[in-house]
């Protein structure tokens, strides 16, 4: 690499790490070198393997926070046997452009499709690119935010959850809700909505969401929220556990 073309990778290499004191002074540094050319590609290599060492730290990090119950990679995916899924959009949504856009995702759809698989590839996909992803089921998060509420810092783990770029929540609408955990999920909602992303998987189609939350009104708010700025996934189908569990078929006995 050229002086100027090592200068311009240093300047960048500062700006990432945020150095600002050092990317304004160490032209003058370099100035008067014997050989600059290698006290420059020097000082490159060392900033690279910091950038390289945060990264990997910040990649660890993200997992462990995210919390995820099992690891699901999308490449594991058999698009063939739910043939009805749209692979491109889902393939899309892995670009993670719906989180900066803070967009929701909705796998909606009976069990054993691989919504679960689904949810966790997009939150890895999510990490892999440095994005803050949490994943919780419907059930957890209702009792942490009913314990919040008892203990009055219900605003409090919104604003814990707002720190995640991502939040992942699973199983919505398999156990019924009381009326203020209801009211409580759909607070959580609110606070998202628009100014974070959320993706979602549930067993019920919209039709039966008022009598899992009780109050028809909220409910239709809650939808309100939910599918506006949405991406809708229906993985309706066979069940991939029940399928494979079937004599004869791939991988079983
Ligand atoms: P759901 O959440 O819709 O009930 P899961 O995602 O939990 O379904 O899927 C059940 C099991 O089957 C998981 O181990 C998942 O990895 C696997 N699975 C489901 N669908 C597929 C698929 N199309 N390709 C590969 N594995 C799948
Ligand atoms: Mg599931």
């Amino acid at each position: 690499m050229d002086e100027t073309a090592l200068l311009a990778r240093i300047d960048s290499q500062l700006h990432s790490l945020h150095l600002p004191g050092a990317l304004e002074n160490y032209r003058q540094l370099q100035d008067g070198l014997t050989a600059p050319e290698e006290a420059l590609s020097f000082l490159s290599a060392i900033l690279a393997a910091e950038l390289d060492s945060r990264e990997l730290h910040r990649y660890a990090r993200n997992l462990r926070a995210a919390r995820f119950p099992v690891l699901k990679e999308l490449g594991a995916f058999d698009f063939t046997a739910l043939p009805s899924l749209p692979k491109a959009k889902i393939e899309e949504l892995a670009s993670c452009r719906f989180i900066p856009a803070h967009e929701t995702v909705l796998f909606v759809g009976n069990p054993g499709t691989g919504k679960t698989h689904l949810l966790i590839a997009l939150g890895l996909e999510a990490v892999r690119r440095g994005h803050r992803v949490r994943f919780v089921t419907a059930a957890a998060l209702v009792n942490e935010l009913l314990l919040a509420r008892t203990e009055l810092r219900v605003p409090r783990l919104l604003r814990q959850y707002a720190a995640f770029d991502l939040v992942l929540v699973d199983e919505l609408g398999y156990v019924p809700f009381s009326r203020e955990a209801a009211q409580l999920l759909f607070e959580f909602f609110s606070d998202r909505y628009e100014r974070r992303a959320v993706a979602l998987t549930t067993n019920l189609p919209f039709a039966q969401w008022p009598q899992v939350f009780l109050d028809e009104a909220m409910t239709v708010a809650l939808l309100d929220r939910l599918t506006h700025r949405s991406h809708l996934i229906l993985c309706n189908g066979e069940s991939y556990r029940l399928r494979q569990s079937r004599p004869g078929a791939r991988g079983s006995a």
